[in-house]
Order: structure tokens, then sequence, then C-alpha cells
């Protein structure tokens, strides 16, 4: 059995997403008693000696796919590498962690292949009967929904990163790296990168968001909400929040963090007001560090902190953000 886990990767390092994946593949062939083989498969440019990396998390080897017009994700082309190289090997499953990339590739891959697709994944299990089992939530994580399809052709997986457990290497072994060959069919494709439009780092996606700055209902109605703003202007950062402030109006619902918002695994966030509810946390859990500002010293937000700050932001904002401008 080869389960396969699709490797997300930006400036040249893997993602811990994706040594995660490696979790899942070794839980699935453990299940089923399986003698077999995690592989990864890498799209776009990434260095071999970064990729033979994923041996050490029990990779057997790395199939990597780039090709002129594979500089930056295009949908069409990576779909049809993606497809190029499933279709060859037949794997059991591809297992992908979910961020807007992905969602956008597992969808058409998917599609052309015809095979089942499982989004927002929270567990996936393949059945000795040829089944395959999966559970995700739905109604805004208020319920849960158990999903079998068909395991065959192999089902595409997508699991929410706050699902995914942290890992560490188990092993020097390095991973078998092959380069697979691909020609883009270029004047079949339906859709062409014109131009590329950097976002303003306020305004980024925060599923790809390095830095984000996160309001909760301790910043209140008024104009402290400017200041959280341009304190993720002064470090480039996107801006996130808790759900009180998308119910209050001042922040659109795509910038909610959370359970029934966007999983977010950013290198630095800093929350401004937050107690840290639960439906909350499970939204940032995989941020690297973590920075909370809040008037209350026990709220739970500080069991998450890697710097914990007890103060009232309406003050500490305008004078970090002063400190910040000077030392620029
Ligand atoms: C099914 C379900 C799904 C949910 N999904 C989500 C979700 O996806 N995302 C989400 O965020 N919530 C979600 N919630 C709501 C969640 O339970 C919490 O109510 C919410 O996260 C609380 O947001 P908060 O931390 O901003 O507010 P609060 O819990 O009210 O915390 C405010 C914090 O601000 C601090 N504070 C107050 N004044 C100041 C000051 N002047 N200076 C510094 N600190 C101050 C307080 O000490 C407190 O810690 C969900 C709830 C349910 C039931």
């Amino acid at each position: 059995m080869d389960i396969w886990i699709y490797v997300n990767h930006r400036e040249d390092e893997i993602e811990e997403t994706t040594f995660s994946l490696t979790v899942e593949a070794k839980r699935l062939l453990d299940e089923l008693d399986q003698t077999g083989r995690i592989t990864g498969v890498a799209l776009g440019p990434v260095s071999e000696s970064v990729l033979e990396t994923l041996g050490h998390y029990g990779v057997e080897r790395v199939l990597h796919v780039n090709a002129d017009g594979m500089e930056r994700y295009q949908g069409e082309v990576f779909a049809q590498a993606l497809i190029q190289v499933v279709q060859q090997e037949n794997p059991a499953c591809l297992l992908m962690a979910q961020t807007a990339e992905t969602e956008d590739l597992a969808q058409r891959v998917a599609a052309i292949c015809a095979t089942a697709l499982v989004t927002r994944a929270m567990d996936f299990n393949l059945t000795t009967e040829g089944k395959a089992l999966a559970i995700r939530p739905v109604a805004n994580g208020y319920l849960f929904e158990d999903l079998e399809l068909d395991a065959s052709p192999a089902p595409i997986v997508l699991f929410l990163p706050a699902v995914l457990l942290d890992t560490a290497p188990s092993q020097e072994t390095a991973a078998a790296v092959s380069a697979v060959a691909f020609q883009t069919a270029a004047d079949d494709l339906k859709t062409r990168t014109v131009e590329v439009i950097e976002a303003a780092p306020e305004d980024l996606d925060l599923e790809e968001a390095d830095i984000i700055v996160a309001a909760g209902r301790g910043i209140g109605k008024g104009e402290t909400f400017g200041n959280v703003q341009a304190l993720a202007k002064a470090i480039g950062g996107s801006v996130g929040a808790t759900r009180p402030i998308i119910d209050w109006g001042l922040l659109e619902y795509e910038r909610q963090i959370g359970q029934t918002g966007k999983y977010v695994a950013p290198r630095l966030i800093i929350n401004l007001g937050i107690s840290g509810a639960n439906e909350y946390t499970a939204g940032m859990e995989k941020a690297q560090q973590v920075i909370a500002i809040d008037s209350n010293p026990r709220v739970r937000m500080f069991r998450f902190a890697d710097l914990g700050v007890v103060g009232d932001v309406h003050e500490i904002l305008p004078l970090l953000i002063s400190r910040i401008e000077e030392h620029k």
C-alpha cells in the first residue's frame, strides 16, 4: 500500500503541516496492519536536499515535478502535473493539509479524475472492504458529518491543519527524491497569468500570512480598532479577529479565526484582548510564536502565549506602535 502526502512548501522550506501528515499516513498503515510506504509528492521549485529531509519523518520517496510554468502556483498546470503522477502510480489515497492552494488544486484533480474528495477532514480511515470513512464539521462546527467514500480511485483528503499532530524527526534516512518529467501543454491552458499583484500584508489571506495581528472583544468598538490596523501595517501583518469583532461588523467574516472561521499557521500571531476560548484557539494552535496582551492575568489565552503582557490594550497599543516606528 502506498499512502501519498502532498508536500506544502514555501521559500524552499517544507511547512510543518506536511510533517504532520506523515503521522496520519503511518496511522493508516498501522490500522490496516499493512506493510506499505509513504510517498511525498512535491510540485514546483524546491531543493532536492530539502525534500530529502522528509525521510527523517518516515517518507520513503518523494516524486518531484518542476517544469516551466510551475514557478508559482497555477491551478491548471499544477493539476495537470499532479494528475500525471497519480495516474502513473495509483496510490491508495492522497493526503493534503488544507490551505487555499490545496483546496483549489484538490478540487481540480478530483473533478478530472472522478475521485472522492473530502475537504476540512478531521478524521480519515481506509477499511479492508475497499471503502474509506471520514469525519468533518458542518453547520459552522455545530455538527459533524460521517462520510463513506469509494476508496478507488484514490480519494483525496484535505485535513484541517488544526487537527494535525506535531511530530519530530525519528530517523536519519533521507527520502529518495525522483524528478518526474512533465511538460505543460501551455497552448491548452484556459487561463494564463497576466500580472502578479502583491497584496499589502494587511490584506493578505489569513491562511497565507506570516504575521497576524488578531483583535478580540477587549479592543472595544471605539478607536482602538484603528490602532490594531496600524500595528499590523507597522509590522507587515494581516488582521484577524475573534467572532465578537465579526459580529460587531468591524471586519468581514473571512477574517474570523477559529473553529467556524479560518485555521491559521503564521510564524507570529499577536492576540489583543482575546480570552482564548476553545473555539478561537482551535484556529491558531499552529502559530509558531504567540504574543498575548490582555488586562486579566488569568485568561486562558496566556497558556498559549510565548510572551504574555498583562495590561490595557488601549494604553499599550499606541506605545507599541510608536516604539516600532522609532526602530524602523
Ligand atoms: C459553535 C461555536 C463556534 C464558535 N466559533 C468561533 C470562532 O470560530 N472564532 C471565535 O473567535 N469564536 C468562536 N466562538 C465564540 C467563542 O466561544 C468566544 O465567545 C469568542 O472567541 C470570544 O472572543 P473574545 O476572546 O474576543 O471575547 P471575550 O471572551 O469576551 O474576551 C475578551 C478579552 O478581552 C480582555 N479585555 C477586556 N478589556 C481589555 C482591555 N482594555 N485591555 C486588554 N484586554 C482587555 C478580557 O480580559 C478578555 O480576556 C464560537 C462559539 C460557538 C458556540
